[in-house]
């Protein structure tokens, strides 16, 4: 009788667990499906910036693999993996080594420092639920210890980088301080939040119109933006830039780096040829070195007519699907020949919880509705991990956050 074939897919973020979940759902044989993540939870990377903040708990943000998953169909295993060996079909793990005859990776991200001098010295990065968890707890620190400290660089926040994930945190951060400063009593006009950004405009992946009408949202909530500035070092409480030749410092005792992300390290010291630690694949999201290897969400390159798609959590989960449909198919001896094609619904920037701007099937949004849209799409990921139930356990609303 033949082996059950082994199927390991490894990282549980949006495009792996996609790929569990499809093949829970859909394949009916006795192949072994393992995932494996170096947490036994996952959670929403879009949301971090509220976690860094404090407006969503920990507990909210973590859904344990071991309650979506049906274990009778998908085994889970908890291990950090440090190693990728395509040549002897093998991953090897903190905890031993797995063994597979296809292998899905889905590793995801990690923050690029870009050379940029002092960055993993002295920033803080929004890369993972405990990452945030630390610039929760440092703020908190820095604002409740101003009764002491009475330095007024604690309460200067620094976030290099204004794309998605630089301006949702600052402006969550900035709709937030009028409580900090009540809390801890502090004086409102002590603490600032600047953002600093290599572009003329914030957002760049927006119109000018989209991204000026962003910027004036966050001028109205008292948010400092420095654009076209080049970031030159960061040292100890200080971040150095260039704007048109002319050097300078901001200074802050909480730096955020929010510059750009590459893909996973792990893919990138492994034999398998890659770009900053991602993977070029063909029209199936195959390896194209390595045909039993498929590679989903941020570790993939995918193009679609010569346009590469930057990785977003929106293209991570329809790799995902795409994936467990296609090896459903081919576990079933069936033969599947249609392309991966990424459906692009929409980007939404949420400022603060009930304003934001974005594009939404091709139509711009503003203020309430943009929120709105972006509570549905992340109850909508919600929802197809966890149906309903979970989208009233952990879904985001108007008049509810964990504040
Ligand atoms: C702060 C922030 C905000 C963002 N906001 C948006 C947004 O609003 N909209 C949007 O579309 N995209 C957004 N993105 C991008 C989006 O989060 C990513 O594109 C998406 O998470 C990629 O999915 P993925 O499955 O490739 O990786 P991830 O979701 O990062 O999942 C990777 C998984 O692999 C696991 N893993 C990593 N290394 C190992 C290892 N060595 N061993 C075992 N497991 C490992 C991780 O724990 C994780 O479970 C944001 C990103 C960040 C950082």
């Amino acid at each position: 009788m033949q082996q059950p074939k082994k199927i390991l897919i490894t990282g549980g973020g949006y495009g792996g667990l996609k790929v569990a979940l499809g093949l829970q759902r859909k394949y009916q044989g006795n192949a072994e499906i393992t995932l494996i993540s170096k947490h036994d939870y996952h959670y929403q990377t879009t949301l971090l910036h509220k976690v860094a903040i404090g407006t969503l708990s920990a507990r909210k943000a973590r859904i344990y693999y071991r309650k979506v998953l049906d274990l009778n169909k998908v085994c889970f295993i908890k291990d950090k993996i440090k190693q990728i060996s395509p040549k002897e079909n093998k991953v090897i793990g903190n905890g031993g080594e797995y063994s597979y005859d296809i292998l899905v990776i889905a590793l995801g991200f990690k923050p690029n420092n870009f050379g940029v001098k002092g960055v993993d010295k002295y920033a803080y990065k929004l890369s993972s639920l405990n990452a945030a968890l630390k610039i929760d707890k440092n703020i908190e620190n820095k604002f409740k210890e101003f009764v002491h400290t009475k330095n007024p660089n604690d309460l200067q926040i620094i976030v290099c980088g204004t794309g998605f994930t630089g301006i949702e945190f600052a402006a969550e951060l900035a709709t937030q301080l009028d409580e900090l400063c009540l809390i801890c009593g502090i004086d409102r006009n002590i603490p600032k939040v600047t953002c600093i950004g290599r572009s003329k405009h914030i957002l760049p992946v927006f119109s000018s119109a989209l991204a000026k009408s962003a910027e004036s949202k966050l001028k109205n909530l008292g948010v400092e933006i420095l654009s076209s500035a080049d970031i030159k070092e960061i040292k100890e409480g200080e971040v150095v830039i260039e704007s048109n030749g002319v050097s300078s410092s901001v200074y802050g005792n909480t730096i955020i780096w929010s510059a750009g992300v590459k893909g996973s390290e792990i893919v990138e010291h492994s034999s398998i040829p890659n770009k900053n630690g991602r993977i070029c694949v063909d029209a199936q999201l195959q390896c194209k070195d390595f045909d039993n290897i498929y590679v989903v969400g941020d570790c993939a390159i995918a193009a679609d007519k010569d346009a590469i798609h930057a990785p977003t959590a929106q293209l991570a989960a329809q790799m995902g699907d795409y994936v467990a449909e296609l090896l459903c198919a081919k576990l079933e001896g069936k033969d599947f020949t249609k392309p991966f094609k990424f459906n692009h619904r929409g980007t939404v920037c949420s400022i603060g919880h009930t304003d934001g701007v974005g594009i939404v099937y091709h139509k711009n949004v503003k203020g309430e509705i943009a929120a709105f849209m972006k509570n549905t799409i992340e109850n909508k990921w919600l929802y197809s991990i966890g149906g309903l139930n979970m989208v009233f356990k952990k879904g985001q609303f108007r008049y509810r956050t964990s504040n």
